[in-house]
């Protein structure tokens, strides 16, 4: 009886074997075939800022505020992409007229886990001739006229309470602070400037309205963004002309229909590059470039003030020396372009490539990417 027990158990034993080696089969089978699906990029979430807000006006026109006008746009922004795209979630920074510290903006979109960041705003010029509409990206701006409109923009920090600390000493009346701050890293650039694009030819070719083009400045809302990030002027409300169109039904409608199309184009684009999510979540074995602005035997702090204000200094030790740098581009073009502007801080700046973080030699580097 005993003996018969066993052969029972040892063939039971037997076939549970085969069975779990049949079940992790065919798990690692279907894992395989539907891994390829679910890695692919998807835009799936979008956040909508609407500037400005409660206590904070914004710019002032002859009849309306700022505010109004950019959260009236913002919501039919918002029906308009929910109505034609059910797996996009719209997320507002606000949706009724209250007020909301810059820096909490940038955390709804983080902590959301956003794929893209619009923010609304109207235009401001003491000459009430000028008008069009521009859309800006995070970066060093290359014209006085882009530094004022950020300044304006940023200046609306004077309205949070503790300010000064907030954001990491940036001061609104100092250039020297601004511009420091403008050269902060853009991870985005590139998508950044795709999306901006798509909305000045929509503002351009379908709904008439002067382009003034897509441009670069330090606006503090997009500073600590996660995500490909926009700011957009739809048009002046010092012009009587542009403030009557965005005040107007029929411009409102026209004004995030347009934005709403480039949306439509800026997922579409994104969503067919394959190479995009492998950008984002690149592997360490990918090579990177940086600036190396100072190396030193002696171990410097790296928010020392000898690194004069730029942020994101990182150290690199190489046998006894450590190597201070900036920046982490993946393409050379884009470390050039970098490197010219950390140039007006320090001279003898140059470009070192970094491979499992340590340095190989720069030509090796430009054969491997094929430059
Ligand atoms: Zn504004």
């Amino acid at each position: 009886m005993t003996k018969y027990i066993n052969v029972i158990f040892l063939k039971l034993k037997r076939f549970i074997l085969f069975f779990l080696v049949f079940v992790s089969i065919l798990l690692s089978v279907t894992n395989f075939a539907f891994g390829d699906e679910t890695t692919k990029y998807k835009l799936k979430t979008v956040v909508i800022d609407p500037g400005h807000g409660g206590r904070d006006p914004g710019a002032l026109g002859k009849k309306s505020y700022e505010k109004d006008i950019v959260l009236a746009i913002g919501l039919k922004l918002g029906k308009y992409i929910e109505k034609s795209f059910d797996d996009v979630q719209v997320i507002y920074t606000r949706n009724t007229d209250k007020f909301v510290e810059l820096h909490k903006r940038a955390d709804i979109a983080n902590k959301n886990k956003a794929d893209l960041f619009i923010s609304l705003h109207a235009n401001f010029n003491k000459s009430r001739y000028a008008y069009g509409t521009e859309t800006y990206v995070m970066g060093l701006h290359t014209d006085a006229q882009n530094l004022e409109v950020a300044k304006l923009e940023n200046s609306v920090i004077t309205f949070e309470s503790d300010y000064t600390t907030r954001y990491e000493g940036y001061d609104p009346n100092s250039a020297e602070s601004f511009i420091i701050f403008s050269l902060m890293q853009n991870t985005f650039l590139e998508q950044s400037l795709e999306f901006a694009s798509f909305i000045q030819s929509q503002f351009r070719e379908r709904v008439n309205r002067a382009d003034r083009g897509v441009k670069q400045a330090g606006f503090l809302v997009l500073w600590k963004t996660t995500m490909p990030s926009v700011l957009v002027e739809m048009g002046f409300i010092s012009n009587l002309n542009e403030e009557k169109f965005l005040t107007s039904r029929q411009g409102q409608d026209y004004i995030a229909s347009a934005i709403f199309r480039a949306f439509r184009d800026y997922k579409t684009s994104i969503e067919s590059k394959s190479d995009f999510s492998k950008a984002i979540t690149s592997s360490e074995e990918e090579i990177r470039f940086k600036v190396q602005i100072s190396s030193s035997r002696k171990q410097i702090l790296v928010n020392s003030d000898y690194f004069k204000g730029l942020k994101n200094v990182q150290e690199i030790k190489v046998n006894k020396t450590y190597k201070y740098v900036v920046g982490n581009e993946i393409k050379y073009k884009d470390i050039l372009e970098y490197r010219e502007k950390i140039k007006e801080y320090f001279p003898d700046a140059f470009i070192i490539a970094v491979k499992n973080d340590k340095i190989i030699p720069l030509k090796e580097a430009l054969d491997e990417i094929n430059y």
